[in-house]
């Protein structure tokens, strides 16, 4: 008898397929890994399990019995918890609140907090969870709120646990945590189903592996004997490089120089302060860190988009001041190319056709320009060249932006930006969203550039992406540079440390 098993489980958005005759069998008390692309049909699978979705047909069964799961209540009463990709928790309420909030018997008297309380805190011990219950949420690390959810889970007896992408937003070290946790939770006969798209943490963590490709189910294995490599290329449909092929870099003349750099948002918050950074020709630089300390502000005010404070920014010809702003568009002739962080908000407007994001940011240029409108054909013909050397799918220039997937669509905008032939390429986060395929080739593309002697400074929050590509890795906290390596001396552990501030103890990062 299964803990989960699904049968012929279907189901359709509109067109979309999104999970086509699905069987799965998960033995209590066992992790259980699913892998998949992206819109693999992964979430939406999860999603009927936790009841936000109903199947078109197929058949849930936990420990046996068949389920109608018709909502999230339902899928609670039936011993199954989720921990969401975004948590759901209110911010400004203790993690005892959050917990209990639509629980049972939720009323909030006073002696029923002290049950909930006491019942809270020997889960918590129980399974190393490490959560003051009476600290408000919003100050909590995102490691610790989401220790929240699993507590929130486990409090409504969870016995089959569905963790969505959790690792995505955790530094190494609260990765590390919560796989204890989750090992913890095994030995107590909980089920766990991880879905991932790191291949490493399945072999780490798992007992057996799904894998889906296109909406279906293609391999399920034992995870002991399988490799990363196989599990690409199930999750692919073909054989993918795992590891970027690349010879030492031969550094030149410095081509972006960063001096005392600070930057100060609106709510006069300091996001970078006073960073100071080279990056030479021939040479990529990482900038690695968890989001939001500070990262996309430097990588924003190099591209002119962000004013600056204090400081200098500069390039070849020119530098950037506070009294000396200069425009994107400046920039971009100063030869500095920039890749975004935020493909839908800045990379490319989803309602233009491929053929006009393809130019954005360069439309003045001679090239696509009649004598008084835009020529375009040859902006047409432009996108299509690119769309053939760059391997976009599939190659209609016509096309709106937003029909392509993220990875087409991200190999769209560098083509644009590579093929201006920049002397610098500032690149945010290359291959969020983005396909192990297509990854594979982005990642070739950027050592191309390397080799030919241009500066890149990368700014990602995937440590293996940064240990792949980077010469040099700079580690960003709270705006400020707190440490750097040569990428050749760098391991997972150590980056992780100096990316939550806590040099050598695990304890100083539980707060921040
Ligand atoms: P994964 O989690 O593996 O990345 P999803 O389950 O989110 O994949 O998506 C599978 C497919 O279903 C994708 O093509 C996606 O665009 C589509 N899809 C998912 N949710 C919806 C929805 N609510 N409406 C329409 N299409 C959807
Ligand atoms: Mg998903």
């Amino acid at each position: 008898m299964y803990a989960l098993e699904l049968k012929n489980i279907n189901k359709s958005f509109g067109d979309v397929h999104a999970n086509k005759n699905i069987c799965l069998q998960i033995p209590k008390g066992t992790i259980h890994g699913i892998v998949g692309e992206n819109g693999a049909g992964k979430s939406t699978l999860m999603s009927i399990i936790y009841g936000f979705y109903e199947p078109d047909n197929g058949e849930i069964l936990v420990n046996g019995n068949a389920l109608k799961i018709n909502d999230s209540c339902d899928a609670i009463a039936a011993g199954i918890g989720m921990v969401h990709q975004h948590f759901m928790l209110v911010e400004n309420f203790t993690v005892l609140e959050n917990v209990l909030l639509g629980a049972e018997d939720g009323a909030m008297l006073n002696e029923s907090l002290g049950k909930a309380r006491k019942r809270l805190e020997k889960l918590e011990e129980e399974f190393s969870l490490e959560v003051n219950v009476d600290a408000i949420v919003e100050r909590l690390s995102v490691g610790l709120q989401q220790r929240v959810e699993i507590l929130k889970a486990l409090y409504r007896d969870a016995k089959i646990l569905i963790l969505d992408e959790p690792t995505g937003v955790l530094t190494p070290q609260e990765t590390k945590h919560l796989f204890k946790i989750l090992n913890i939770l095994k030995e107590q006969g909980v089920t766990i189903v991880l879905i991932t798209h790191k291949l490493q943490e399945i072999l780490d963590i798992t007992d057996n592996v799904s894998v889906m490709r296109q909406g279906e189910m293609v391999a399920h294995t034992k995870t002991k004997g399988t490799t990363r490599e196989e599990l690409a290329e199930l999750m692919v449909g073909r054989k993918v490089r795992l590891k970027v092929d690349k010879s030492d870099s031969e550094v030149k003349e410095s081509l972006l120089s960063i001096q005392n750099l600070s930057v100060i948002d609106h709510q006069n918050v300091p996001r970078v302060n006073n960073v100071s950074l080279e990056v030479k020709a021939g040479e990529v630089v990482g900038i690695a860190g968890v989001s939001g300390n500070g990262q996309s502000e430097l990588l924003e005010a190099i591209a002119g988009i962000t004013a600056i404070q204090a400081g200098k920014i500069q390039f070849a010809k020119e530098a950037i001041t506070p009294e000396h702003p200069i425009s994107p568009d400046k920039i971009r002739k100063l030869g500095v190319a920039h890749v975004p962080e935020d493909r839908h908000k800045m990379g490319m407007v989803t309602k233009m056709t491929a053929s006009e994001a393809a130019i954005l940011g360069y439309h003045n240029d001679k090239t696509y320009n009649g004598r008084i409108l835009m020529d375009l054909k040859a902006v047409e013909q432009d996108c299509a060249e690119k769309m053939q050397r760059w391997d976009v799918r599939p190659p209609k220039p016509e096309l709106k932006s937003a029909n392509f997937s993220g990875g087409n669509q991200q190999k769209l905008i560098i083509a644009r930006e590579v093929e201006q032939n920049p002397d610098v390429l500032l690149i945010g986060q290359p291959t969020r969203g983005v396909d192990i395929g297509a990854i594979e080739f982005i990642h070739e593309q950027v050592i191309k550039l390397r080799d030919a002697g241009k500066a890149v400074l990368l700014v990602s929050v995937e440590l293996e992406e940064i240990m792949a590509l980077a010469d040099r890795i700079v580690v960003m906290f709270d705006g400020q540079i707190v440490g750097e390596v040569a990428a050749k001396d760098a391991d997972e552990l150590t980056l992780g440390l100096m990316m939550a501030n806590a040099a050598g103890n695990e304890d100083n990062q539980q707060e921040n």
